[in-house]
C-alpha cells in the first residue's frame, strides 16, 4: 500500500478471482465458465461492430435492452445493462445501501457481496446458512434490511423455490431484495415475473456462464422502472458508455440464437447429472445442484489434498479454505469428455 491511499480502504481486502495459470494448459473446471464457444450469431455480430469501434456505443444500449425485454417479456424500461453482472451489482449496492440501510446475505455465498458492502462503506450482516446449506428464509422475512440472494446459491449449487423469494420480497416491502440468478438457466427457474408484482425486487443475470460469453463482460438487471431509473443515475454518473460495441452486438446475437443455448444448457445439465452420479459412486457427498457446477467432499481425501493433486495432474477446480465448506471442492462442469477425465482422475487420487 503506498503512503497515498486514503485510509477509508484501509480495511478493504478485493475479491478472489479463481486462478487463471499460464504455466501449463489445464483442463479447466474453477471458474464456471461454458466449456462451449459462444453463438456462431454473437461472433458474427461482434465481427461488424468491429469496423465502427472508433464510434461510442450507445449509452441508452437500446437495441440490447429491447431484446433481453423481448426474450423475457418485460419492457425494456425494465431493464438495464452492466459490465458483467458483478458491476450492476456493486450499482446496487451503491444506489441502496448506507448505515441506515444494510445488507444482509448468507455466510457462505458469493464472495463479492461482502467486498461491495466494504468498498462502499456499508454496514452487511453474513447469516449462516443451515447445516445441509440450505437458506432459512425465516432469517431474511420482515427483517427491514436490504437483502441479496444467489439463486441459485454459489458455491452450493442450491436451488431455493420462488415462493421463497417472494415471501422475503413481501415481507421487506421497504427494502430492496435481490436475487442474484448467475446460474439460473441451469434447472432454476427465474424470479423475474415477480419484479411486476414486488417493486422492490430486482433480479440480476449474466451472460458469462450459460451464453458462453465471460471474456465478453455483460450482465443485466431487471426491476421496476423506477429502481432501474434509480440504477442509470449510477452508471451515468460512473460510466455510461459500460458496454462497447463488440459486446453488445454479441448480446444481441447470443440472445436471439435460443436454439444454440438451449442445446449447449441441455448438455451441461446432462453431464452435471452424469458427473454427479459417478462421484456418489465413488463414495463422494455431492449437494444437490441446479448450476453448472457440483459441490462436493469425500471422507477418504481432505478438500485440499484432492484439490492440489488435481492440480498437479492438469485439472483445475475450486477449493474454498473457509472453515465449514473447506473440505468441499467446487467442480465446473466440462465437456463430458472433461469430465470423463476428471473423474478418471479422481479415482486413480483416491486408489494411491
Ligand atoms: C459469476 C457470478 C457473477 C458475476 O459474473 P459476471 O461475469 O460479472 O457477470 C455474479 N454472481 C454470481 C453468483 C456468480 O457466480
Amino acid at each position: 500500500m503506498s503512503r497515498f491511499f486514503s485510509p477509508k480502504h484501509e480495511k478493504l481486502i478485493p475479491y478472489t478471482p479463481g486462478e487463471q495459470p499460464k504455466d501449463m494448459k489445464y483442463i479447466k473446471l474453477n471458474t464456471n465458465e461454458s466449456p462451449y464457444p459462444p453463438s456462431q450469431k454473437a461472433v458474427e455480430e461482434a465481427e461488424k461492430e468491429a469496423k465502427l469501434l472508433r464510434l461510442y456505443p450507445d449509452p441508452e444500449c437500446t437495441s440490447l435492452c429491447e431484446d433481453i425485454a423481448q426474450y423475457y417479456g418485460v419492457g425494456k424500461e425494465n431493464v438495464v445493462l452492466s459490465n458483467g453482472s458483478d458491476e450492476i451489482l456493486n450499482f446496487i449496492f451503491m444506489a441502496y445501501g448506507d448505515n441506515f440501510h444494510p445488507f444482509i446475505f448468507p455466510d457462505i455465498t458469493y464472495g463479492f457481496y461482502n467486498v461491495f458492502c466494504t468498498v462502499n462503506n456499508i454496514p452487511y450482516e453474513e447469516i449462516p446458512l443451515k447445516e445441509d446449506f440450505t437458506i432459512d428464509f425465516n432469517d431474511y422475512c420482515g427483517k427491514g434490511k436490504n437483502v441479496v440472494i444467489a439463486n441459485p446459491n454459489a458455491p452450493t449449487g442450491i436451488f431455493a423455490p420462488l415462493d421463497e423469494i417472494e415471501r422475503v420480497a413481501s415481507t421487506n416491502p421497504d427494502n430492496i431484495v435481490v436475487v442474484d440468478e448467475a446460474y439460473v438457466d441451469f434447472g432454476g427457474e427465474s424470479a423475474i415475473p415477480l419484479t411486476k408484482k414486488y417493486k422492490n425486487l430486482i433480479v440480476v443475470q449474466t451472460f458469462s456462464k450459460s451464453r458462453s460469453m465471460a471474456g465478453a463482460r455483460l450482465g443485466f438487471a431487471i426491476a421496476d422502472k423506477e429502481i432501474i431509473k434509480d440504477l442509470n443515475t449510477i452508471r451515468f454518473s460512473i460510466n455510461p458508455y459500460n458496454i462497447n460495441r463488440m459486446t453488445m452486438a454479441a448480446g444481441s446475437g447470443a440472445i436471439r440464437d435460443e436454439e444454440y443455448f438451449e442445446k449447449n444448457r441441455d448438455e451441461i445439465i446432462a453431464t452435471r447429472e452424469k458427473t454427479a452420479a459417478s462421484l456418489y459412486m465413488m463414495g463422494f457427498e455431492v449437494i444437490p445442484s441446479k448450476a453448472n457446477f457440483l459441490f462436493a467432499k469425500s471422507d477418504k481425501i481432505s478438500g485440499e489434498e484432492l484439490y492440489k493433486k488435481l492440480r498437479e495432474k492438469g485439472i483445475l477446480v475450486r477449493h474454498f479454505t473457509s472453515g465449514r465448506i473447506c473440505e468441499y471442492n467446487r467442480i465446473t462442469i466440462g465437456t463430458p469428455e472433461d469430465m470423463e477425465t476428471f473423474i478418471n482422475t479422481v479415482k486413480n487420487i483416491l486408489k494411491d
